[in-house]
């Protein structure tokens, strides 16, 4: 009978050669259940499928041998033993020696029938094998596990061999009969209609275990890995969603559309985009029912998400709710207030800012305010979670630069609001679609990629070190028209291991070039106070010139600032490039972002030149991507390790989408109520941390 998938959950302990001992030693490889072991993949295989009369083989040659032993002799020396046994087949005679592992003396006895494979090694002029691998033959094996095949080299620790981990591997397998596949049926269905396309098949899923531990041929392990790789982006699609179900059947707060934000919409001194005016539509209608919204907005610096998150926060005050913003950076926290108070001061809603450099009886009567309800826009930074800050009726939350903040640190914002808020999170940092689609899989999103008709205009040029001098002229000349400008070096201090420039430097060098203007410079080793005094300087006009580096905050604003100069622009990724031009030219000047590299040649060259022609942040990261590869997306790579084995976040797109295919054509319609057990079962044992929220979903399942 075909064995339940729970079998993967079953201890390793259970199997026949695993004890106490080697049980131990699995732990240390975090291996504890069939299910553990089973997907403990070769790292590689080692090709000794060639099975050659003893008179054939060559020097060098990976090969398997098989025949009788006539010799087994063991010589014990001072300092090491040396086991020699003499192989014959039909056709000659070949020695075969191990180092230290006197026990084969036991094994290998004269008579026996061996099978042994490694590589043929030459001794004073004759051919020997030198610690080959051995099988016996005759008792166990109608099928070969060390020699004669593709031999599969585990991952593996010390005190544990790879001949264990195989042999154990190979008793999980013998217990693991036809087991069930909780995919079949969707299996089933994808193969017969989608896949036929693609070229590619499925494999079921006890073929694949055993293809991918003893595969018969190169092909059927390339094949089980494709499986294996599939169903890793099924189960991670179906989680998001059941992250996405579960959360839309919380109980939230209901915001009909109000007469507030209509008047805010008649107040608005431009008319939104259509992109804007959608994203809100679809923002409104979210927070109409009861149901809580988890909605993200992606768009690049300037885009007008903040307008669009203000608009929905009005419309929850006028609901007589409290909505709250939390931005990474005291700047861009105070600078949304401001821009808040600029818009809709004649709308005479209270709002408040709260960071942590507001003190005093300031301090106070901001508390008092969220408390009471007083006010109902607060805006902020983490100051906002903390313990003492107790909102009276919170209902909405936006998030702005989502990223910047930890799952925890956002979690604690909701959890100050009445019930399930609704959730409005903002990103600048444009991702592909295509990629934005996986990782963003479990919330509604949508994206702003045109700007507000006031065209910024960044005219953008590659320039060649050698010549740097027309750059500064032209910064000069800009300046002394009361423009201001930022230079970007790659890193803070002088350094002997790289050759880029550096902040410090930089900052000497302009100061002399520019003298007597007036040089600042700010970097992430400065303390905050430090770094939002300096900023504030150059917002308040007190600089001429900063120099910096990338950490500066994406999305402030110097209305001023025309022009920036970024040295070794090859080191930086376009999508960062991008955020960075980003902050010139705001208020629509004409502005010009000169991209300094050493040596402009090849792919560098082509990624920088897709700066001086493109001024979309989601163009410009598929250029990248296809470019360069993921790796250069914000934190992307270690995204994609964290949360797959199989498949690789850039190379396995394809895979990605025919896997997020399968999930919504099987559970978006009619089947959604009626995910099987086994499919279930076989989630809840991957997302072992997410269990709870699992059988909360199984529960709702049932009750149907
Ligand atoms: P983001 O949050 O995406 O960086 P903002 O919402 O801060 O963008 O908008 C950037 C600037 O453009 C702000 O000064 C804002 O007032 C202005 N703005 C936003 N939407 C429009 C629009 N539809 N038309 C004209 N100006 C707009
Ligand atoms: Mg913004």
């Amino acid at each position: 009978m075909a064995k339940g998938i729970d079998y993967l959950n079953s201890s390793v302990s259970e199997l026949r050669n695993v004890g106490p001992k080697t049980g131990r030693l699995l732990e240390k490889m975090q291996i504890r259940t069939i299910g553990d072991i089973l997907y403990h993949i070769p790292v590689k295989y080692l090709d000794f499928s060639a099975i050659k009369k003893i008179n054939e083989i060559k020097l060098d040659e990976d090969v398997t041998i098989h025949g009788e032993i006539v010799l087994s002799e063991l010589k014990r020396y001072p300092n090491i033993t040396i086991f020699t046994c003499a192989v014959k087949d039909e056709t000659s005679v070949i020695p075969a020696i191990w180092f230290n592992q006197p026990y084969l003396q036991k094994i290998l006895q004269t008579g026996r029938k061996v099978f042994l494979s490694g590589k043929i090694t030459k001794k004073l002029r004759r051919l020997q094998m030198e610690n080959p691998v051995y099988e016996l033959s005759g008792e166990d094996n109608d099928e070969l596990t060390h020699t004669g095949r593709l031999i599969p080299v585990h991952p593996s620790t010390a005190g544990l061999s790879r001949r264990q981990l195989r042999s154990i591997i190979k008793e999980a397998l013998k217990s693991l009969d036809n087991i069930v596949d909780p995919l079949a049926q969707i299996l089933l269905l994808a193969n017969e209609q989608r896949l036929p396309a693609t070229g590619y098949r499925l494999t079921n899923l006890a073929d694949a275990f055993k293809s991918v531990h003893f595969p018969s041929k190169d092909d059927d392990c390339k094949k089980a890995i494709w499986r294996f790789g599939w169903e890793e982006c099924f189960y991670f699609f179906l989680m998001q969603y059941i992250r996405k179900y579960m959360w839309k059947k919380q109980q939230g707060i209901a915001h009909e559309r109000t007469a507030l934000f209509e008047k805010a919409m008649q107040r608005l001194p431009f008319s939104l985009t259509l992109q804007q005016e959608e994203c809100l539509e679809q923002i409104l209608s979210d927070m109409k029912p009861q149901n809580a919204m988890n909605r993200l907005i992606q768009g690049d610096v300037g885009s007008g998400k903040t307008v669009v998150a203000f608009l929905s926060m009005l419309n929850a005050a006028g609901c007589g709710f409290q909505s709250v913003m939390m931005a990474p950076t005291e700047i861009l926290a105070e600078q949304h207030y401001e821009k808040f108070d600029s818009l809709f001061e004649s709308l005479k809603v209270k709002s408040v800012l709260l960071t942590s450099s507001i003190s005093g009886q300031q301090r106070k009567e901001s508390l008092n305010a969220i408390q009471n309800g007083g006010a109902s826009i607060i805006i902020g930074t983490h100051a906002l979670i903390q313990e003492k800050i107790i909102f009276k009726n919170l209902s909405l939350v936006v998030i702005d630069e989502q990223h910047k903040f930890g799952v925890a640190q956002r979690s604690k914002l909701k959890s100050k609001a009445l019930s399930t808020p609704d959730v409005l999170m903002l990103t600048a940092t444009p991702i592909p679609r295509t990629l934005s689609s996986v990782i963003y899989g479990d919330l509604d999103v949508n994206t702003i990629d045109e700007f507000p008709s006031k065209q910024r205009i960044v005219e953008t040029n590659v320039v060649s070190r050698m010549h740097e001098l027309q750059v500064i002229k032209k910064v000069k000349e800009l300046i002394s028209r009361g423009s201001q400008a930022f230079v970007v070096c790659p890193s803070i201090e002088e350094s002997s291991a790289t050759n880029l420039q550096n902040v410090e430097a930089e900052f000497e060098r302009w100061a002399d070039m520019l003298y007597p203007y007036r040089i600042g410079k700010i970097h992430g080793k400065m303390t905050s106070e430090h770094k939002n005094s300096v900023m504030k300087d150059f917002r308040a006009g007190f600089l001429d010139v900063l120099i910096c580096t990338s950490v500066i905050e994406v999305g402030i604003d110097i209305p001023n600032a025309t022009v920036m100069v970024i040295n070794n622009a090859e080191r930086f990724g376009l999508s960062q490039l991008h955020q960075m031009r980003g902050r010139i030219g705001r208020r629509g000047d004409k502005s010009y972002c000169f991209l300094i590299a050493d040596s402009p040649s090849g792919i560098s060259y082509e990624r920088l030149k897709a700066m001086e022609k493109h001024d979309n942040g989601f163009k410009l990261s598929e250029i990248d991507l296809k470019l360069r590869g993921e790796g250069e997306i914000h934190g992307l790579r270690q995204w994609g390790k964290n949360n797959f084995k199989f498949v690789d976040i850039a190379d396995d797109m394809q895979l990605f989408q025919l896997a997020k295919k399968e999930v919504s054509c099987f559970f978006d319609n009619k089947n959604s109520e009626k995910i099987e057990d086994d499919i279930l079962t076989e989630l809840k044992r991957r997302y072992s941390l997410q269990r709870e929220l699992i059988e909360e979903f199984e529960n709702n399942c049932r009750k149907i």
